[in-house]
Protein backbone atom coordinates (compact mmCIF):
# COMPACT_ATOMS: atom_id res chain seq x y z
CA UNK A 1 0.00 0.00 0.00
CA UNK A 2 1.41 3.45 -1.18
CA UNK A 3 1.15 6.83 0.73
CA UNK A 4 -1.79 7.79 -1.43
CA UNK A 5 -3.44 4.73 -0.68
CA UNK A 6 -2.95 4.49 2.75
CA UNK A 7 -4.35 7.70 3.32
CA UNK A 8 -7.49 6.91 0.64
CA UNK A 9 -8.21 4.13 3.20
CA UNK A 10 -7.93 6.23 6.26
CA UNK A 11 -10.30 8.85 5.22
CA UNK A 12 -12.75 6.25 3.80
CA UNK A 13 -12.93 4.06 6.66
CA UNK A 14 -13.48 7.45 8.88
CA UNK A 15 -16.62 7.69 7.23
CA UNK A 16 -16.09 11.27 5.70
CA UNK A 17 -19.53 12.63 4.58
CA UNK A 18 -18.19 14.84 1.78
CA UNK A 19 -16.31 13.11 -1.58
CA UNK A 20 -15.87 16.50 -3.67
CA UNK A 21 -14.92 19.57 -2.17
CA UNK A 22 -14.51 22.53 -4.63
CA UNK A 23 -13.21 25.54 -3.48
CA UNK A 24 -13.04 29.25 -5.76
CA UNK A 25 -12.19 26.87 -8.95
CA UNK A 26 -10.50 29.00 -11.90
CA UNK A 27 -10.21 28.21 -14.95
CA UNK A 28 -8.99 30.69 -17.72
CA UNK A 29 -7.99 30.09 -21.21
CA UNK A 30 -5.90 32.33 -22.99
CA UNK A 31 -7.09 33.47 -26.23
CA UNK A 32 -4.03 34.30 -28.81
CA UNK A 33 -3.94 36.02 -31.91
CA UNK A 34 -1.37 35.92 -34.78
CA UNK A 35 1.78 34.50 -36.00
CA UNK A 36 3.91 34.78 -32.76
CA UNK A 37 0.81 34.15 -30.58
CA UNK A 38 0.74 37.11 -28.29
CA UNK A 39 -2.59 36.46 -25.62
CA UNK A 40 -4.47 38.98 -26.42
CA UNK A 41 -7.30 38.10 -24.17
CA UNK A 42 -8.83 35.51 -21.30
CA UNK A 43 -11.61 33.25 -21.25
CA UNK A 44 -12.79 33.18 -18.04
CA UNK A 45 -14.80 29.61 -18.25
CA UNK A 46 -14.80 28.65 -14.76
CA UNK A 47 -14.74 32.06 -12.30
CA UNK A 48 -14.53 31.32 -8.53
CA UNK A 49 -16.92 28.35 -8.04
CA UNK A 50 -17.03 26.69 -5.14
CA UNK A 51 -19.26 23.61 -3.86
CA UNK A 52 -19.11 19.94 -2.64
CA UNK A 53 -20.81 16.53 -3.13
CA UNK A 54 -21.88 14.30 -0.45
CA UNK A 55 -20.84 10.41 -0.49
CA UNK A 56 -23.35 8.76 -2.85
CA UNK A 57 -25.26 12.21 -3.94
CA UNK A 58 -25.79 13.20 -7.27
CA UNK A 59 -25.16 17.27 -7.82
CA UNK A 60 -26.18 18.30 -10.76
CA UNK A 61 -24.79 20.98 -12.60
CA UNK A 62 -27.34 23.15 -15.39
CA UNK A 63 -26.93 25.82 -17.52
CA UNK A 64 -26.84 27.09 -20.82
CA UNK A 65 -24.09 26.07 -23.77
CA UNK A 66 -20.92 28.34 -22.86
CA UNK A 67 -21.96 29.04 -18.94
CA UNK A 68 -19.04 26.48 -18.06
CA UNK A 69 -20.33 23.34 -16.84
CA UNK A 70 -18.12 20.89 -18.73
CA UNK A 71 -14.89 22.77 -17.88
CA UNK A 72 -15.90 22.44 -14.34
CA UNK A 73 -16.28 18.81 -14.33
CA UNK A 74 -13.27 18.66 -16.46
CA UNK A 75 -10.94 21.02 -14.04
CA UNK A 76 -12.23 19.04 -10.97
CA UNK A 77 -10.51 16.25 -12.67
CA UNK A 78 -7.65 17.93 -13.77
CA UNK A 79 -8.22 17.19 -17.42
CA UNK A 80 -7.98 20.84 -17.35
CA UNK A 81 -5.17 21.87 -15.12
CA UNK A 82 -6.83 24.91 -13.12
CA UNK A 83 -6.11 28.61 -13.09
CA UNK A 84 -6.67 28.60 -9.45
CA UNK A 85 -8.44 27.55 -6.74
CA UNK A 86 -8.49 24.00 -4.74
CA UNK A 87 -10.54 20.39 -5.35
CA UNK A 88 -10.50 17.96 -2.77
CA UNK A 89 -11.45 13.99 -2.98
CA UNK A 90 -12.10 12.23 0.06
CA UNK A 91 -9.54 15.67 1.98
CA UNK A 92 -6.76 14.60 -0.30
CA UNK A 93 -6.39 17.92 -2.43
CA UNK A 94 -6.61 16.86 -5.81
CA UNK A 95 -4.70 20.01 -7.25
CA UNK A 96 -1.68 19.79 -5.01
CA UNK A 97 -0.99 16.36 -6.10
CA UNK A 98 2.32 15.29 -8.16
CA UNK A 99 1.22 14.00 -12.08
CA UNK A 100 2.14 10.21 -10.36
CA UNK A 101 0.00 10.91 -7.33
CA UNK A 102 -2.96 11.63 -10.02
CA UNK A 103 -2.26 8.92 -11.69
CA UNK A 104 -2.48 6.92 -8.60
CA UNK A 105 -5.96 8.32 -7.55
CA UNK A 106 -7.27 8.26 -11.30
CA UNK A 107 -9.10 5.69 -10.77
CA UNK A 108 -11.01 6.95 -8.07
CA UNK A 109 -12.73 9.27 -10.35
CA UNK A 110 -13.70 9.08 -13.80
CA UNK A 111 -15.61 10.52 -16.71
CA UNK A 112 -18.38 9.92 -19.11
CA UNK A 113 -18.60 12.07 -22.27
CA UNK A 114 -21.77 13.16 -24.20
CA UNK A 115 -20.98 11.41 -27.33
CA UNK A 116 -20.18 7.84 -26.79
CA UNK A 117 -18.81 6.77 -30.67
CA UNK A 118 -16.15 8.84 -30.06
CA UNK A 119 -15.10 8.52 -26.86
CA UNK A 120 -14.53 4.95 -27.80
CA UNK A 121 -11.65 4.18 -29.71
CA UNK A 122 -12.69 2.49 -32.92
CA UNK A 123 -9.79 0.23 -33.75
CA UNK A 124 -10.45 -1.47 -30.34
CA UNK A 125 -13.03 -4.37 -29.76
CA UNK A 126 -15.51 -3.89 -27.21
CA UNK A 127 -13.56 -6.42 -24.76
CA UNK A 128 -9.84 -4.89 -25.09
CA UNK A 129 -11.69 -1.40 -24.55
CA UNK A 130 -12.87 -2.09 -20.96
CA UNK A 131 -9.89 -4.54 -20.32
CA UNK A 132 -7.63 -1.36 -21.29
CA UNK A 133 -7.67 0.19 -17.60
CA UNK A 134 -7.45 -2.96 -16.23
CA UNK A 135 -4.42 -3.67 -17.89
CA UNK A 136 -2.58 -0.43 -17.39
CA UNK A 137 -3.02 -0.51 -13.84
CA UNK A 138 -1.75 -4.11 -13.19
CA UNK A 139 -5.46 -5.71 -12.49
CA UNK A 140 -5.64 -9.37 -12.25
CA UNK A 141 -8.34 -11.56 -13.94
CA UNK A 142 -8.93 -8.97 -16.69
CA UNK A 143 -11.45 -11.75 -18.88
CA UNK A 144 -13.51 -12.12 -15.61
CA UNK A 145 -13.81 -8.70 -14.86
CA UNK A 146 -14.92 -7.81 -18.46
CA UNK A 147 -17.67 -9.78 -18.85
CA UNK A 148 -18.78 -8.71 -15.02
CA UNK A 149 -18.36 -5.51 -16.10
CA UNK A 150 -20.57 -6.05 -19.57
CA UNK A 151 -23.26 -7.96 -17.43
CA UNK A 152 -23.46 -4.81 -14.63
CA UNK A 153 -24.10 -2.70 -17.74
CA UNK A 154 -26.89 -4.76 -19.22
CA UNK A 155 -24.63 -6.48 -22.69
CA UNK A 156 -23.94 -9.88 -23.00
CA UNK A 157 -20.58 -11.81 -23.80
CA UNK A 158 -21.72 -11.52 -27.78
CA UNK A 159 -21.10 -7.52 -27.67
CA UNK A 160 -17.09 -8.25 -26.64
CA UNK A 161 -16.14 -9.24 -29.83
CA UNK A 162 -17.64 -6.32 -31.25
CA UNK A 163 -16.33 -3.05 -32.78
CA UNK A 164 -18.06 0.52 -31.70
CA UNK A 165 -19.04 0.80 -35.03
CA UNK A 166 -21.29 -2.34 -34.70
CA UNK A 167 -23.35 -1.72 -31.91
CA UNK A 168 -26.07 1.28 -31.24
CA UNK A 169 -25.39 4.89 -29.71
CA UNK A 170 -26.96 3.36 -26.38
CA UNK A 171 -24.55 0.44 -26.24
CA UNK A 172 -21.86 2.72 -27.14
CA UNK A 173 -22.86 4.67 -23.52
CA UNK A 174 -23.02 0.96 -21.84
CA UNK A 175 -19.81 0.17 -22.79
CA UNK A 176 -18.29 3.79 -21.85
CA UNK A 177 -19.94 3.26 -18.70
CA UNK A 178 -18.52 -0.52 -18.17
CA UNK A 179 -14.55 1.07 -18.80
CA UNK A 180 -15.52 3.77 -16.48
CA UNK A 181 -16.71 1.57 -13.74
CA UNK A 182 -13.37 -1.13 -14.01
CA UNK A 183 -11.26 0.27 -11.63
CA UNK A 184 -14.30 0.66 -8.97
CA UNK A 185 -14.42 4.46 -8.80
CA UNK A 186 -15.98 6.05 -6.58
CA UNK A 187 -16.38 10.01 -8.12
CA UNK A 188 -17.96 9.94 -12.11
CA UNK A 189 -18.52 12.71 -13.98
CA UNK A 190 -21.10 12.91 -16.13
CA UNK A 191 -21.08 15.39 -18.56
CA UNK A 192 -24.20 15.05 -20.55
CA UNK A 193 -24.50 11.25 -20.64
CA UNK A 194 -27.19 10.91 -22.41
CA UNK A 195 -28.20 14.14 -24.61
CA UNK A 196 -26.64 12.16 -27.81
CA UNK A 197 -29.04 9.97 -27.83
CA UNK A 198 -32.52 8.70 -28.78
CA UNK A 199 -35.33 9.94 -26.85
CA UNK A 200 -36.29 6.24 -25.80
CA UNK A 201 -33.03 5.41 -25.15
CA UNK A 202 -32.29 7.88 -22.57
CA UNK A 203 -34.35 6.45 -19.71
CA UNK A 204 -32.99 3.12 -19.81
CA UNK A 205 -29.74 5.18 -19.52
CA UNK A 206 -30.57 7.11 -16.78
CA UNK A 207 -32.30 4.22 -15.51
CA UNK A 208 -28.95 2.51 -15.59
CA UNK A 209 -26.76 5.62 -13.67
CA UNK A 210 -29.15 5.00 -11.54
CA UNK A 211 -29.19 1.71 -10.06
CA UNK A 212 -25.38 1.47 -10.51
CA UNK A 213 -25.12 4.32 -7.84
CA UNK A 214 -27.06 2.33 -5.62
CA UNK A 215 -25.35 -0.84 -5.73
CA UNK A 216 -21.78 0.65 -5.91
CA UNK A 217 -22.18 4.07 -3.99
CA UNK A 218 -21.37 6.08 -6.16
CA UNK A 219 -21.19 9.78 -6.32
CA UNK A 220 -22.05 11.82 -9.68
CA UNK A 221 -21.49 15.54 -11.06
CA UNK A 222 -23.99 15.53 -13.40
CA UNK A 223 -23.95 17.75 -16.17
CA UNK A 224 -26.74 18.43 -18.11
CA UNK A 225 -28.78 21.28 -20.09
CA UNK A 226 -31.63 19.63 -19.91
CA UNK A 227 -33.45 20.24 -16.55
CA UNK A 228 -36.17 17.29 -16.85
CA UNK A 229 -33.14 15.04 -16.87
CA UNK A 230 -31.63 16.65 -13.87
CA UNK A 231 -34.42 17.20 -11.84
CA UNK A 232 -35.21 13.09 -12.50
CA UNK A 233 -31.82 11.97 -11.38
CA UNK A 234 -30.18 14.65 -9.08
CA UNK A 235 -30.41 15.37 -5.23
CA UNK A 236 -29.01 18.76 -5.43
CA UNK A 237 -28.41 21.41 -8.56
CA UNK A 238 -25.97 24.32 -9.23
CA UNK A 239 -27.24 26.70 -11.90
CA UNK A 240 -24.64 27.90 -13.90
CA UNK A 241 -24.43 31.36 -16.08
CA UNK A 242 -20.72 32.35 -17.74
CA UNK A 243 -18.25 30.95 -15.67
CA UNK A 244 -20.20 31.76 -12.26
CA UNK A 245 -22.51 29.89 -9.85
CA UNK A 246 -26.03 32.10 -8.85
CA UNK A 247 -27.93 29.19 -7.52
CA UNK A 248 -27.40 26.22 -5.75
CA UNK A 249 -30.13 24.12 -3.74
CA UNK A 250 -31.29 20.91 -3.26
CA UNK A 251 -33.59 19.56 -6.18
CA UNK A 252 -37.09 20.82 -4.75
CA UNK A 253 -35.06 24.76 -3.54
CA UNK A 254 -34.25 25.15 -7.25
CA UNK A 255 -36.83 23.61 -8.92
CA UNK A 256 -40.08 24.60 -6.60
CA UNK A 257 -38.87 27.78 -5.28
CA UNK A 258 -36.42 29.16 -7.50
CA UNK A 259 -34.99 32.26 -6.53
CA UNK A 260 -32.50 33.91 -9.11
CA UNK A 261 -34.30 35.58 -12.14
CA UNK A 262 -31.66 33.16 -14.27
CA UNK A 263 -33.13 29.82 -13.08
CA UNK A 264 -36.36 31.22 -13.19
CA UNK A 265 -35.69 31.74 -17.21
CA UNK A 266 -34.01 28.63 -17.66
CA UNK A 267 -37.25 26.46 -16.13
CA UNK A 268 -39.87 28.18 -17.79
CA UNK A 269 -38.42 26.99 -21.28
CA UNK A 270 -39.32 23.40 -19.56
CA UNK A 271 -43.10 21.97 -19.63
CA UNK A 272 -44.23 22.02 -15.85
CA UNK A 273 -47.09 19.75 -14.78
CA UNK A 274 -47.36 21.00 -11.41
CA UNK A 275 -49.99 24.13 -11.52
CA UNK A 276 -48.06 25.91 -8.34
CA UNK A 277 -44.92 25.39 -9.96
CA UNK A 278 -46.05 26.85 -13.37
CA UNK A 279 -47.02 29.83 -11.11
CA UNK A 280 -43.68 30.68 -10.10
CA UNK A 281 -41.82 30.40 -13.13
CA UNK A 282 -42.79 33.70 -14.52
CA UNK A 283 -39.70 35.00 -16.20
CA UNK A 284 -39.45 34.84 -20.32
CA UNK A 285 -36.42 33.80 -21.78
CA UNK A 286 -34.76 37.09 -22.94
CA UNK A 287 -32.18 37.46 -25.47
CA UNK A 288 -28.92 35.21 -25.48
CA UNK A 289 -26.50 34.47 -23.34
CA UNK A 290 -23.11 37.08 -24.02
CA UNK A 291 -19.77 35.81 -24.86
CA UNK A 292 -17.67 34.95 -22.26
CA UNK A 293 -14.69 36.63 -23.66
CA UNK A 294 -16.63 40.10 -22.69
CA UNK A 295 -18.97 39.23 -19.47
CA UNK A 296 -20.86 42.14 -18.64
CA UNK A 297 -19.74 44.37 -15.24
CA UNK A 298 -21.33 43.79 -11.94
CA UNK A 299 -23.72 41.00 -12.03
CA UNK A 300 -23.17 38.70 -15.22
CA UNK A 301 -26.67 38.35 -15.56
CA UNK A 302 -27.74 42.57 -15.67
CA UNK A 303 -27.69 42.57 -19.84
CA UNK A 304 -30.54 39.63 -19.37
CA UNK A 305 -32.38 40.17 -15.85
CA UNK A 306 -35.82 41.98 -15.79
CA UNK A 307 -35.06 43.71 -12.46
CA UNK A 308 -31.87 44.94 -13.36
CA UNK A 309 -30.69 48.54 -11.43
CA UNK A 310 -28.05 50.50 -11.26
CA UNK A 311 -26.02 48.45 -8.77
CA UNK A 312 -26.25 44.92 -10.45
CA UNK A 313 -24.31 47.33 -13.28
CA UNK A 314 -21.64 48.27 -10.75
CA UNK A 315 -21.14 45.80 -8.55
CA UNK A 316 -20.70 41.44 -8.51
CA UNK A 317 -23.40 40.18 -5.68
CA UNK A 318 -22.02 37.63 -3.50
CA UNK A 319 -23.52 34.45 -2.77
CA UNK A 320 -26.47 34.72 0.01
CA UNK A 321 -28.21 31.45 1.81
CA UNK A 322 -31.88 32.64 1.49
CA UNK A 323 -32.61 29.19 3.60
CA UNK A 324 -30.53 26.43 4.86
CA UNK A 325 -28.83 25.13 1.91
CA UNK A 326 -30.57 27.35 -0.39
CA UNK A 327 -27.85 29.86 -1.79
CA UNK A 328 -28.21 33.05 -4.55
CA UNK A 329 -26.30 35.62 -6.21
CA UNK A 330 -28.36 38.67 -6.36
CA UNK A 331 -28.35 41.83 -4.69
CA UNK A 332 -31.78 41.58 -4.41
CA UNK A 333 -32.70 37.96 -3.47
CA UNK A 334 -35.77 37.99 -1.39
CA UNK A 335 -37.16 40.97 -2.80
CA UNK A 336 -37.87 39.36 -6.07
CA UNK A 337 -42.06 37.89 -6.50
FE1 LIG B 1 -30.85 40.66 -11.70
FE2 LIG B 1 -29.48 42.44 -10.29
FE3 LIG B 1 -30.14 40.12 -9.20
FE4 LIG B 1 -28.28 40.24 -11.12
S1 LIG B 1 -28.15 41.15 -9.08
S2 LIG B 1 -29.93 38.77 -10.95
S3 LIG B 1 -29.12 41.85 -12.43
S4 LIG B 1 -31.55 41.73 -9.86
Amino acid sequence: MNILQGILWLVTSMGVGTVIRVEHLKKYFPITHGFIRKKIIWLKAVDDVSFEIKDGETFGLVGESGSGKSTTGRTILRLYEPTGGKVYFNDIEVTALSKQELKELRPKMQIIYQDPYSSLNPRLTIFDIIAEPLREYGHENVEDTVLELLEAVGLSEEHAKKYPDEISGGQCQRVAIARALALNPEFLVLDEPTSALDVSVQAQVLNLLGRLQKERNLTYLFISHDLGVVRYLADRVGVMYLGKLVEIGTIEQVFDNPAHPYTRMLLSSIPVPDPKARAIRKEKVIGEIPSPLHPPSGCRFHTRCPYAREICRKEEPAMIELEKGHFVRCHFVGELQ
